[in-house]
């Protein structure tokens, strides 16, 4: 195999092309967002970025923190020195102890998808292309894309979105039983920024309340518009999942008033909707799904059980399938 497609430009896609393409396979990185990152992204205003997905992540395997220690030393990372509360109905809010947060959170300096691009720099990436149909013949796979254009002679195809899509463009049959659950794994959830001078004593507060799952301040993040973002639970952006923007600033200013007791003018700034956003923790991580005789693969955050690290071992764990199809086809007399 030498020339793979790789879907999906996220961490997971990122760090499969950026490994592959140092063992000398020809990469092309397809994705339908405007830029690479994925659920890493931050969304860029004339005051600074805001960080619309992922708000940090964290580093607990040795390959994970070896590359995140390589990101620091560029400085495309960096470590968030945040303050931390807990916000519940029965004791409001509350600050952690140190002993309960000993975690380093780390960010993308200056938005969360600086090391997403820092893996993908030289590597062929193409925008604005959303892939709908996939065709494999003679050992040759094609991608279709939504604007009608074909790309094709690829040895192999690398999918890193979220799983309810690689249902969509793998045909059901192909894929093992442990994927049933596909639509399940990744959950919904509302994103909403807003600004005020009010400052917060906390910059990360967990949230065990019926609406919102985490507030957050970006006034010590490097390369941010100083402003709150809330993201919305699971179940309460599940029930209003099809509401309008203001519907989601509404609610989101009503709990800055309520449960922070904050008094100045608050704007809104920005909602944005994640169909997919985090593990559905009753369901079990399927790992990746590989097809090898089809030379498909399919893996993301979603195999390991979430978060950014998660992504980051798919990506390096795609890459391995990959070399080691290769090595045992070149083994077979
Ligand atoms: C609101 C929110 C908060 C989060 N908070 C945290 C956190 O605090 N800590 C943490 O560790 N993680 C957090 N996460 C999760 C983290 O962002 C993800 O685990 C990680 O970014 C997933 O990377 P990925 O590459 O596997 O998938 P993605 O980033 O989803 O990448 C998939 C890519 O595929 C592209 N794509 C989809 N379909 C197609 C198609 N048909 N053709 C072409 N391209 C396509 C998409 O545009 C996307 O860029 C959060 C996520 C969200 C949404």
């Amino acid at each position: 195999m030498k020339k793979i497609a790789v879907l999906g430009a996220g961490l997971t896609g990122a760090t499969v092309a950026a490994t592959l393409i140092q063992k000398g396979y020809q990469v092309t990185v397809f994705d339908k967002g405007r830029a690479a990152g994925g659920r890493m992204s931050s969304k860029r205003t004339e005051q600074g970025y805001l960080d619309m997905g992922a708000q940090y992540f964290t580093a607990r395997s040795d390959s994970f923190k070896q590359q995140v220690k390589l990101w620091l030393d560029d400085g495309q990372v960096e470590i968030w020195s945040c303050s931390t509360a807990l916000l519940s109905l029965a004791e409001g809010l509350s600050s952690l102890k140190t002993s309960e947060d000993e975690q380093a959170r780390y960010i993308g300096v200056p938005s969360m998808q600086s090391p997403v691009k820092a893996l993908l720099q030289g590597v062929p990436l193409i925008n604005g292309c959303r892939i709908q149909q996939l065709d494999y013949q003679q050992q040759s796979w094609t991608l279709f894309s939504d604007n009608g254009l074909s790309y094709t002679g690829f040895d192999a195809v690398l999918l890193t979105l979220p799983p309810a899509q690689v249902q969509q463009l793998v045909v059901q049959s192909r894929l093992p039983e442990l994927f049933d659950c596909a639509d399940e794994l990744l959950e919904p959830c509302w994103a909403v920024a807003l600004h005020t001078d009010a400052r917060p004593a906390q910059d990360a507060i967990f949230c065990q309340h019926p609406k919102l799952r985490f507030i957050s301040h970006q006034q010590h993040k490097t390369g941010r518009k100083s402003c709150y973002i809330l993201h919305f639970n699971t179940a309460f952006s599940a029930l209003y999942l099809h509401e309008a923007e203001q519907f989601w600033f509404a609610q989101a200013t009503a709990i800055l008033r309520q449960e922070l007791h904050i008094h100045q003018e608050i704007t809104p700034l920005l909602a944005h909707r994640w169909l997919y956003a985090s593990q559905n923790e009753q369901v079990a991580a399927p790992g990746l799904i590989a097809l090898p005789n089809l030379k498909l693969w399919a893996g993301g955050d979603w195999s390991y059980g979430g978060r950014v690290e998660n992504a980051y071992l798919a990506g390096l764990n795609l890459a391995n399938a990959v070399i080691e199809q290769d090595k045992s086809q070149q083994d077979t007399p």
